[in-house]
């Protein structure tokens, strides 16, 4: 049985019973398949216009990546702003970006107007650089500014070293619109506002096959249908073959995560900031004090989902130590992975598959902020009110190389690590050599 695995976020959950599965026939103008954040986002956005939603999950409420993951709600997505202005243009990566804001503040104003419990958001994230590159990461500030209207503090080596005690990091850029969050409480608390509004969620009811019916769909699951109008596809890097084409245009891939034992005192050798982390590495070490003196680290990205907590840990610490020495001897309490849907051209499946079906899912490792305003873009087109999904028509279901795309995708992070050790590495050699 698909359920909740242990995580920090599990032993810190609100009580959530579990919903019945699907049996029998329903009807609801709208069936969304997946519960996690992009799914529970997109029927939270179409109950509220008005129209009936049956949510199903092959699993529990936010099983998944969502209930498991950093708890970095931050602007943009998990491909790059330049990337997305060559292929885009300006003006549609200006208006992308946006959407990526309103992202944010979704999330923000929820957790304010619903009153949810639990969710702890706490602002700003620091974004420090492994090598030595004042000039360009004010270049990239000012590019921010000038292009999108977004303002990020600039944080010189001895600011970063202030708050972050390790020989590691040279400067950072600060953003004080972002913060960080319980998601799996977050998930949670939408998941009742739905129901308060007339939605149904089903647990342990995974899709097997949808067919066209006229004037709409029918849903089938192991023990029941749905007849419905529109079908919106979230699963995330879940989903299997019964997601057809859209299975073929994303690759899941795992990322890994732990809890330190409580730190007290020693937390202060390490950080005096309640910023969240993140480094510049492609597949970036990222971190946040949770729980008042515990570290919730994560990094590493993979296509072998490893499942073993011990290894997990061992992986972890290792990362741990080589920023944080002074951590030495830490205990991991809790050591876990996740799986990612990620499209080869990194930007999400934001899309009509034809009539009433849509995609919003592939958030990768971007999906705080961007899964949110999927699902409100997604219930815009459902319900004739704007067509801004059409911002992601250069983003369409690319294939993701079906049997070789794992191979392809592990072979090109391992290049781009070295990447990162050459660069890093120049950097410690030009620090511990001045002239
Ligand atoms: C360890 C980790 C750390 C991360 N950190 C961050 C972070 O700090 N900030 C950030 O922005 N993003 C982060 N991410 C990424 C983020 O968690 C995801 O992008 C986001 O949660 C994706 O949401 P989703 O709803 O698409 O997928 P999921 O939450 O995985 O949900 C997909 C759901 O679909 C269901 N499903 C699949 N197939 C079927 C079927 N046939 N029938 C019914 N249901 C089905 C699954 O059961 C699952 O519940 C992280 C991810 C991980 C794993």
């Amino acid at each position: 049985m698909l359920t909740y695995n242990n995580n920090y976020y599990t032993s810190t959950m609100r009580d959530t019973p579990p919903r019945p599965a699907l049996s029998g026939n329903v009807r609801a103008d709208v069936c969304i398949v997946g519960a996690g954040l992009a799914g529970l986002s997109t029927a939270w956005e179409v109950v509220s216009r008005g129209r009936s939603v049956v949510v199903l999950d092959a699993g529990r409420v936010a099983w998944g990546a969502s209930g498991r993951n950093g708890g970095f709600v931050l602007q943009g997505w998990s491909e790059g702003m330049s990337a997305i202005e060559r292929r885009c243009g300006q003006p549609t990566a200006a208006a992308l970006f946006k959407l990526s804001l309103e992202g944010v503040d979704i999330v923000r104003d929820t957790i304010a107007r619903q009153a949810l419990p639990g969710c702890s958001p706490m602002t700003g994230k620091l974004s420090v650089i492994r090598y030595d590159d004042a000039e360009n990461l004010q270049r990239l500030r000012d590019k921010m500014a000038t292009a999108y209207d977004f303002h990020l503090d600039y944080l010189d080596r001895d600011a970063v070293r202030e708050r972050l005690k390790t020989e590691r990091y040279f400067q950072a850029l600060r953003d004080t619109h972002g913060f960080h969050f319980h998601p799996l409480n977050y998930c949670l608390g939408l998941a009742g506002l739905i129901e308060q509004q007339g939605g149904t969620i089903h647990e342990q009811s995974p899709m097997v096959q949808v067919e066209r019916r006229e004037g709409g769909h029918r849903v089938v699951t192991d023990r029941g249908t749905v007849d419905c109008g529109d079908v919106v596809y979230c699963c995330g890097g879940y989903g299997g073959p019964e997601f057809g084409p859209l299975r073929r245009a994303f690759l899941p891939i795992a990322t890994y995560a732990v809890l330190t034992e409580r730190l007290g005192p020693r937390l202060a050798q390490v950080m005096t900031t309640t910023d969240a982390v993140g480094d510049n590495r492609r597949a970036s070490d990222y971190y946040r004090i949770v729980d008042g003196d515990r570290l919730l680290w994560g990094g590493r990205i993979t296509t072998k989902n490893l499942q073993d907590e011990k290894r997990l840990g061992q992986l972890l610490t290792a990362d741990i130590l080589d920023v944080y020495p002074q951590l030495s001897g830490v205990r991991i309490d809790k050591a876990w992975s996740g799986l990612m849907g990620y499209a080869r051209h990194k930007m999400p499946h934001i899309a009509s598959l034809g009539p009433g079906q849509w995609a919003c899912t592939s958030f990768g490792g971007h999906g705080m902020n961007t899964a949110p305003i999927g699902g409100r873009v997604i219930a815009e087109a459902l319900c004739g009110e704007s067509d801004r999904y059409r911002l992601f028509d250069a983003y369409g279901l690319q294939w993701n190389g079906g049997p070789l795309g794992p191979a392809a995708a592990q072979t090109v992070y391992a290049g781009l690590k070295i990447m990162d050790f050459f660069q890093e590495t120049r950097s410690q050699r030009k620090v511990a050599t001045p002239h």
